[in-house]
């Protein structure tokens, strides 16, 4: 049932040792009861009792988490601990492997889908293929190649939808959804983090679970080069078309890794219009847009344009707030309040993915240390990830900000007038340039013209008194420090 997979993944572990469901269950739950004594039962239950024991290799115990989050929360805190409990019971383990997926409905179903996503390695990197069912009663098929594979926390439901991603959701929701091909290829472009991993797979889990009967394949550039260069050195590259070209849906993640001009770009190229040329579904992603993709042949860029091009911006802060929301929701053992929440949301503002890697951070102390979830808290544990966000503001967008907000031109921050129209503004930016960047006085009094270390320590004080007695400035303030943390 899982033939394509197998054909496509590396040396795939054999079946494990154990796989009778009952007594593994029996186990964990051994190893479980002693695990709860030892961390207590709030931390129990907010991340070890929604592990799931899926099989038992010789040397390795496997365990199933329903998030990504989980998984790294688990593999951080508690593997060292896990492992020891388990060798009380089976002394010849080794590891404990935690995977990602979703608890699969059929007896045997998580074992054969976590033996593929082993082979796949990292699940982000692993190829995914949903097999067309042998009997298509059986809904859960198709799901089971991806279990372990796919991110089973990467759905439409847990993607927040806000001004910044809001074209690339319905891009990707129609292709989802729609029967007919509605736009080939569906290219989606964005920094870092922002969600183009979260939005292919989205996808991919959509399909799978609505239309059991259509396959589905979801892989990084790099493992489709990495598979190419394999079919190549074994001489294998017409079972490898044909896989390929076998797929209703083809997901090719993080397209820039085909830098060079080569035979690998070539080959995908083909497979590209073969599959577009017999109207079946292909989509890419990105970090920049198909006229930007420097090492990609000129015919090769143009058509991939030809589909819709959706790129994802950057967040803004209520978009970020209600990710942070979403992502508390998936982890109710624990409660985050709404300053710290909002807090995070306004500082830390490159991505996504760093975003939630603080919310886990806070989390982190608070579980090991014990100390309570404040402000305070966020301050100290973040203090790395605050100065590496805040360090992206610079002078040049403060002077320009603040030129626009009082109406002044951008070239009075340096000139020599004194006029309070122009000097006040210029001090304001001087006090933000001191609170949001790291320069110091002396760099800071260059960047205004060449003023003295002393005129800019003058401004930011009286910026500082100001604050305290003018209440409309005190508000002007904050209004542009807001706009520019954003
Ligand atoms: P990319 O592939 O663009 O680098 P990812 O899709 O891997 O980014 O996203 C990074 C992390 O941020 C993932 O954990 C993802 O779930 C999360 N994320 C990004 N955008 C959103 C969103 N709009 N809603 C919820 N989570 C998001
Ligand atoms: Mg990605």
């Amino acid at each position: 049932m899982t033939f394509e997979v197998d054909r496509i993944s590396e040396d795939i572990d054999d079946a494990p040792a154990v796989d009778d469901s009952e007594a593994l269950h029996l186990l964990w739950q051994r190893v479980g009861g002693r695990v709860r004594k030892a961390v207590g039962d709030a931390a129990f239950k907010s991340w070890l009792a929604p592990l799931r024991p899926v099989a038992l290799h010789d040397d390795r115990a496997v365990l199933l988490a329903s998030t990504a989050f989980l998984k790294d929360w688990v593999r951080n805190n508690y593997q060292q601990l896990l492992l020891r409990e388990f060798q009380r019971d089976v002394p010849h383990i080794r590891e404990i492997a935690i995977h990602v997926g979703l608890e699969a409905a059929g007896r045997g179903t998580a074992k054969e889908g976590l033996a593929a996503g082993e082979a796949g390695g990292d699940e982000a990197e692993a190829v995914a293929t949903t097999a067309r069912p042998a009997e298509p009663a059986r809904e859960d098929t198709a799901v089971e190649g991806l279990t372990g594979l796919l991110d089973a926390a990467l759905t439409f439901d847990n993607f927040v939808v806000g001004k910044a991603n809001e074209l690339a959701y319905a891009a990707a929701r129609r292709v989802a959804d729609s029967d007919d091909v509605a736009f080939n290829p569906l290219f989606l472009y964005s920094g870092v983090g922002l969600g183009k991993t979260h939005l292919m797979q989205a996808i991919a889990w959509h399909i799978v679970r609505a239309k059991p009967g259509r396959r589905v394949m979801y892989l990084s550039a790099e493992k489709f080069m990495y598979q190419f260069i394999r079919a190549v050195r074994f001489k294998d590259t017409m079972a490898f078309k044909e896989q390929f070209r076998s797929v209703d849906v083809l997901m090719i993640d993080d397209l820039q890794f085909f830098t060079d001009k080569n035979s690998t770009q070539e080959e995908f190229f083909h497979t590209f219009n073969e599959l577009v040329d017999r109207k079946h579904q292909v989509v890419i992603s990105a970090d920049r847009s198909p006229s930007d993709l420097d090492g990609m042949e000129e015919r090769v860029r143009s058509r991939l344009g030809w589909g819709l091009v959706a790129d994802i911006h950057p967040t803004d802060f209520e978009l970020r707030v209600g990710i942070l929301e979403q992502k508390m929701a998936m982890n109710p053992g624990v409660h985050v309040p709404e300053d710290v929440l909002q807090f995070l949301a306004h500082r830390i503002t490159s991505n996504v993915r760093e975003l939630e890697g603080a919310l886990k951070r806070v989390i982190a102390h608070h579980e090991l240390m014990g100390r309570e979830i404040t402000l305070d808290l966020a301050r100290d544990v973040l203090a790395d990830l605050l100065r590496a966000n805040s360090r992206k503001i610079t002078i040049d967008e403060i002077q320009k900000k603040v030129a626009e907000h009082f109406s002044i031109k951008v070239t009075e921050m340096s000139s020599s007038r004194r006029a309070r129209a122009v000097a006040r503004p210029r001090q304001v930016a001087m006090y933000l340039s001191k609170k949001l960047t790291t320069r110091s006085l002396p760099d800071i009094g260059r960047r205004f013209g060449n003023r003295d270390h002393t005129t800019v320590l003058h401004g930011v004080r009286k910026i500082e008194e100001l604050i305290q007695s003018d209440s409309s400035l005190a508000e002007d303030v904050r209004l542009l420090e807001a706009a520019l943390s954003n």
